[in-house]
């Protein structure tokens, strides 16, 4: 992808299904966040949530927008409430960049649970 794109969103496919030009399962929404399944879940309950506003990755959130993520954060627990893991137990992740295997260029924070997991997070 290119450096433009991903600086500028264009050609973003979550701001796509965000905007709904794109289908998703959608699980949650409000003013600030967008959360849905995904498409290759890696644990039974597998989802992303993203914030409505284009950043590429943790890094690209500026000083004065950190409250982004207390509202990815708020969607998780409701989320996980909603889900009905919030007793059994989760993960939270963000990949950023090559050594985490970012593949898509707008913040999301997986949230994965509903079975038991490993206790490395680098396998
Ligand atoms: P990451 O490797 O952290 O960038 O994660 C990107 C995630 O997006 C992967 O887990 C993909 O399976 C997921 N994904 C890619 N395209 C879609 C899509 N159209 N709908 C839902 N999830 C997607
Ligand atoms: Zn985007």
């Amino acid at each position: 992808m290119a450096n433009e794109a991903r600086l500028k969103g264009k050609e973003c496919i979550f701001c796509k299904i965000v905007q709904g030009s794109l289908p998703s399962k959608k699980v949650f929404e409000n003013e600030k966040v967008f959360a849905f399944h995904d498409i290759s879940p890696q644990a039974p309950v597998h989802i992303l949530i993203v914030p409505k506003k284009h950043v590429v990755d943790v890094l690209d959130v500026p000083t004065s927008e950190l409250s982004v993520f207390a509202d990815l954060f708020q969607a998780a627990q409701l989320i996980s409430a909603q889900l009905g893991i919030a007793g059994s137990g989760f993960r939270t992740v963000f990949n950023s960049g090559d050594h985490a295997c970012q593949t898509i260029f707008h913040l999301h924070l997986h949230l994965l649970g509903a079975t038991q997991m490993g206790g490395s997070m680098v396998g």
